[in-house]
């Protein structure tokens, strides 16, 4: 399995990276994802840790830690910015939180991310057409979920994606152990978002290029 969107305690998930990796390997992980929601104040904080959890695990040459962060709640004009902190204090791979239909998150955030060259577009919910091609245009990945709530637009997701040629990937946004998929419930959630089997391919071989890319 690969998948580049889970959350540790270093923000609201369960556990702390130790067990959270664990868990992941337990699974059958390959390449892991810690992608914890941070905001300008936080974010100081929180990288240097899961850089270092990622450096301790990677040197044992089992599976891959890749570190990232999710931009979450963010005011739009603030996207820019974060990102190159973000990079800046060692993400390897930028995360934005994106219009997801459950939260309020503010209207505006899923262009301000994809402006600021994020590496995925999360949940981005009822994104529009000229999103989904801005995305496909600046290389932005838009997000296909299996976290509750979040997942209920990845046919919409599915379909603009396809309509404009943007790159899709999948992320569980694993908060606890038990929402790490196995990669067959991965492919299934996909093709419930009504991509074909060639799509799901595509995905997860977009998603090795993706690993590799970032020192997988
Ligand atoms: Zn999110
Ligand atoms: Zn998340």
């Amino acid at each position: 399995m690969i998948d580049f969107h889970t959350h540790t305690l270093l923000s609201d998930g369960a556990l702390i990276p130790a067990e959270h990796i664990r868990r992941a390997e337990v699974k059958g992980y390959r390449v892991l994802g810690l992608a914890d929601h941070v905001d300008l104040s936080t974010m100081a904080h929180v990288l240097p840790v899961l850089c270092e959890a990622a450096a301790r695990e990677n040197e044992l040459g089992r599976l891959t830690v890749i570190v990232g962060v999710e931009l979450t709640h963010l005011r739009p004009n603030q996207f820019a910015a974060a990102a190159r902190r973000a990079r800046e204090l060692g993400a390897q791979v930028v995360l934005a939180h994106g219009q997801t239909p459950v939260e309020p998150v503010e209207p505006g955030t899923n262009r301000a991310a994809i402006e600021a060259g994020v590496d995925i577009l999360a949940h981005p919910g009822l994104l529009t057409l000229d999103e989904a091609a801005l995305a496909a245009q600046r290389g932005v990945c838009l997000e296909i979920t299996s976290k509750p709530g979040h997942c209920l637009t990845n046919g919409h997701v599915a379909r603009l994606s396809r309509e404009v040629g943007a790159k899709l990937l999948f992320g569980s946004d694993a908060h606890t152990p038990d929402q790490m998929p196995t990669r067959p419930f991965a492919e299934t959630v996909c093709l419930g978002a009504g991509l074909t089997e060639k799509d799901v391919a595509a995905i997860f071989a977009c998603a090795e290029q993706f690993a590799q890319a970032h020192g997988a």
